[in-house]
């Protein structure tokens, strides 16, 4: 029988990419996805969608009929934004969190990966990979959201009769990220560009980020469903390298031929040496990130350039 998986969150950018590489695995996936961000035509015809909101139990509990995997990635994604939006990011993130979590205890559910973020760290120091044991210490609602529902699924999980899986994904790029002015900075950089705008970057760009493409993302969300040593396990999920903001900017400028870019203050809730280290994934699950920025940037390009303008 075909294994069965939930993604929430899966009309989205990384979820669209995991149900689609779920079906081409073989697996039977439902999706839900409240369509806030996430657009129905990304999602994969062979996935069941179910239009439905996390905060919602009743919601919850259908989606988690009959199975056996649940990858929970339905969120409010905006760091900076979430500042004022703090109350109604909470009651996605981390309550919707745990009507999900315990509508997937009760459904017999095996495992629940959740995909939590490099945003619950406390600053790192330059040339410097951040691991698991740094401080935990977030700069933004949005991090803290995150870290307590992450304390949430470890304490609940087991005692649930669920396998937790946390993953926390660093700065994820790739083909199809859905243009907002908060989220993905090298989407708003190539999507400004190409409508003519100037950019901002926020303080000296020497912010350092670790862009890992939705594949190589996929690939250890995949992993994380089977890993026999995953269950209970917090894994970082990168590529290891560092690309500062401004270096970022220059490989788009060069690429595109063109494009301003402006300084603005300093973002407060932005972490500035944000590079993981990523031991723990690799032998836990065996991940091995495949892909480097400056090979994927065109892709990234040529997917903006085939939408049209809104
Ligand atoms: P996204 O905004 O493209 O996808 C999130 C999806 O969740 C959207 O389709 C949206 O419609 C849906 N959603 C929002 N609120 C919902 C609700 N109440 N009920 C049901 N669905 C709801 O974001 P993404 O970049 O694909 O992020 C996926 C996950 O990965 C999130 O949990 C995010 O916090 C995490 N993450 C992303 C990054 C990144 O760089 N993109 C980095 C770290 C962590």
């Amino acid at each position: 029988m075909n294994r069965r998986a939930l993604v929430t969150g899966g009309a989205g950018f990384i979820g669209s990419h995991l149900a689609t590489a779920l079906s081409d695995e073989g697996w039977q996936t439902r999706v839900l996805d409240d369509l806030s961000v996430g657009r129905r035509e990304k999602v994969d015809p062979r996935a069941e969608l179910t239009i439905g909101d996390i905060r919602n139990s009743d919601a919850c509990r259908r989606a988690c009929e009959a199975v056996d995997t649940v990858f929970h990635l339905a969120a409010r994604v905006s760091i900076r934004h979430s500042v004022a939006t703090f109350v109604d990011d909470a009651e996605v993130n981390l309550l919707g969190t745990l009507r999900l979590l315990a509508a997937a205890g009760a459904a017999g559910v095996r495992r629940f990966v959740f995909t939590s973020s490099m945003a619950v760290y406390a600053d790192g120091l330059p040339e410097v990979l951040v691991d698991e044991g740094h401080k935990l210490a977030p700069l933004s609602p949005y991090g803290v959201g995150k870290m307590a529902a992450e304390e949430y699924v470890r304490m609940m999980a087991p005692r649930l009769g669920l396998e937790p899986v946390v993953l926390r994904l660093f700065n994820t790029y790739g083909a199809g990220q859905g243009y907002t002015p908060y989220v993905g900075v090298a989407t708003i950089f190539i999507t400004r560009i190409l409508q003519g705008e100037s950019c901002v970057i926020f303080g000296d760009g020497q912010q350092r980020r670790d862009f890992t493409h939705v594949t190589d993302v996929t690939q250890a969300l995949l992993l994380a469903a089977d890993a026999r040593h995953a269950a209970g396990a917090t894994m970082n999920i990168g590529t290891g390298i560092g690309t500062s903001v401004s270096e970022l900017a220059e490989l788009i400028r060069t690429r595109l031929g063109r494009g301003r870019f402006d300084h603005a203050e300093r973002d407060v809730t932005e972490l500035r040496y944000s590079v993981a280290d990523i031991a723990r994934a690799k032998k836990l699950l065996g991940y091995a990130p495949r892909y480097r920025l400056e090979d994927r940037l065109d892709e990234v390009i040529d997917s903006i350039r085939a939408q049209p303008i809104s």
